[in-house]
């Protein structure tokens, strides 16, 4: 027997559809790629997005079909991300600052037909264009620009592609296990594998990311997600916001400390998204402006470990709450968030914002373990570190990839062999390694390839990183495994020292006296005017590694 209900698939034309009917007016502030801002609401958002869809359609692009982006979070790509998806096709979010190689390699992947792209990118498409074996359309992201039609053959503008479209255009109705999105994981380490999000998954994922421990958004708030529309849908915040009805903020390109804070106030945004490097920008900005964030309440800070400093900073001086979440590519992305419990309500201050350390505990419809290196489940006492693995309704079953006849079979690897994405009973491991605590409170201790292993006992980098930049003379750090004679591996700090700041390594090193046992206190500490990062705000350890990896050697 079945229940006896309605049943209706979950889908992100239904998210838009609520936000055009219930929320039409609510105003979408987008800044422009050229400059300037532009104002629209759920209403136009919507119009679009049907424009879109039925201009698709009428190019003949296959239901199914991938339509790559190319984009900064802005008022278009947020119409795509929904006239895509709720029109059966799949929104296909590209890192605009991957290399070449990897930018051919996951476009061709993904066999987009399409590619959709902002003003900035338009001198790179002429390149990488004759290796692009499968788009057929190369679409501009603007109104007709002559200039730009004059670099590139058969170039289409977005704008010109909508007015072709139908505004009452009707959603074809969809499983809603039909792929709507397909992100790729940045490929630090090896290639980047797609990571294909079902109409149902992201639905589930806006509703359960949405609870009041979670991101708790609602038809009052004013949001800005900074983290980029091409980093796992903006931690799935697009979509969130058509369900609550929310005001959205768009950045635009520019997502330096000035520019934010200029939006922040004029736009009066009260929470706000994005990775660590950003909010250390605007901290820097605060500082030498000395200005306030008088609207700004929260702000969600995930996709690489939260500094503890960062966060007494932000509460004590702006009044502004960093709440400390984790996920990743592959879980959509929200796996935790950090709230407190009732109970935390009787401990001291000092103990209650401790708590609020870690990554957070689960979201309803994400669990987690964490599991020793033969697979055995550890417990939950907040000191067996272990494999975190996680599994869900957003979670992935199997990486993604064009080859049909892989998809079939379960997926296959480059070399056609079976590629395994979970494990025998069913859960995906992260690469991270973390500890659970009796409430389900996760901390990151660090990722597998980059904790250090010291004569057989580990140090976690994120320890020793947010020690460095609790220092008032360091304005971020890394620690890496450099490779030690003895120790196999030994800790060397390399830190981007605060502006005005002399701190010398001894210095800096001796602040590590009692913080940490005496054998993890790092072997150096190298100042470098900048450290590399991936477009998504992570510290390239890799790179360090190459060209500090042997520093103990000589
Ligand atoms: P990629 O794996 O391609 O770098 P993701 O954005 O999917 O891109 O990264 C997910 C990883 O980022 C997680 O597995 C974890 O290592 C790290 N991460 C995300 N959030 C946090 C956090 N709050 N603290 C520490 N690490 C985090």
């Amino acid at each position: 027997m079945r229940g006896q209900m309605m049943f209706q698939a979950l889908t992100t034309g239904s998210l838009i559809d609520h936000a055009a009917r219930y929320h039409a007016g609510t105003e979408i502030v987008s800044v422009a790629t050229l400059g300037g801002v532009e104002r629209t609401c759920w209403s136009e958002v919507s119009a679009n997005a049907r424009r879109l869809a039925s201009a698709l359609d009428q190019l003949g692009v296959a239901a199914g079909a991938r339509c790559g982006t190319i984009a900064w979070n802005n008022r278009r790509h947020l119409e795509i991300y929904f006239g895509v998806g709720a029109g059966g096709r799949v929104t296909h979010t590209i890192n605009p600052r991957l290399s070449p190689e990897h930018l051919i390699y996951i476009i061709n992947d993904a066999a987009d037909e399409i590619l959709f792209f902002d003003h900035t990118f338009l001198p790179f498409i002429p390149q990488l264009r004759p290796h692009l074996t499968t788009v057929k359309h190369y679409v501009l992201m603007g109104p007709r620009d002559e200039e730009a039609s004059n670099t590139l053959d058969g170039l289409q503008f977005f704008d010109e592609l909508i007015t072709s479209g139908d505004a009452q255009y009707t959603w074809p109705e969809l499983d809603e296990t039909t792929p709507a999105a397909l992100c790729y994981t940045s490929g630090t380490t090896g290639k980047p594998k797609g990571v294909l999000n079902s109409h149902r998954s992201l639905v589930l994922h806006a509703l359960g990311g949405n609870q009041p421990d979670g991101t708790c958004i609602s038809a009052r708030d004013s949001l800005l997600p900074v983290v980029p529309m091409f980093h796992v849908n903006a931690w799935g915040i697009p979509f969130i916001a058509a369900i609550a009805g929310a005001r959205l903020v768009l950045p635009g390109p520019n997502l330096d400390g000035d520019s934010l804070l200029k939006l922040l106030t004029e736009e009066k945004v009260n929470v706000a998204f994005g990775v660590p490097t950003i909010w250390m920008g605007l901290l820097a900005t605060l500082k030498s402006s000395g200005a306030q964030l008088p609207d700004l309440e929260r702000s969600f800070v995930g996709g690489t470990a939260l500094p503890p400093s960062m966060i007494s900073t932000f509460r004590d001086d702006y009044g502004v709450e960093l709440i400390h979440a984790w996920g990743m590519t592959e879980t959509t992305p929200i796996g935790t968030i950090n709230m407190p419990l009732h109970k935390h309500g009787e401990l001291p201050l000092e103990q209650q914002r401790e708590i609020r350390h870690a990554q957070g505990r689960p979201i309803f419809g994400v669990e987690l373990r964490v599991v020793d290196a033969e697979g055995n489940t550890l417990p939950n006492d907040g000191k067996s570190q272990g494999n975190l693995q996680v599994r869900g309704h957003w979670v992935i079953e199997r990486y993604y990839s064009h080859d049909k006849n892989s998809l079939d079979k379960g997926g296959l690897d480059k070399e056609g062999k079976e590629e395994n994405t979970l494990t025998d009973d069913g859960w995906f491991d992260t690469g991270d390694i973390a500890t659970l605590d009796e409430n389900g409170y996760l901390i990151i201790r660090d990722r597998a390839k980059d904790i250090i292993k010291s004569g057989g006992e580990w140090i976690s980098t994120v320890d020793l990183e947010n020690i460095a930049i609790a220092h008032p003379g360091v304005a971020n750090a890394a620690a890496i495994a450099a490779w030690h004679p003895r120790w196999d591996e030994r800790p060397v700090l390399v830190c981007v020292r605060a502006e005005g700041s002399d701190v010398e390594e001894s210095q800096l090193l001796a602040d590590y006296e009692g913080k940490v046992a005496k054998w993890q206190i790092p072997d150096r500490a190298i100042f470098v005017d900048a450290l590399p990062m991936s477009a998504t705000g992570k510290v390239l350890k890799n790179r360090l590694r190459d060209e500090y990896g042997q520093i103990l050697a000589e």
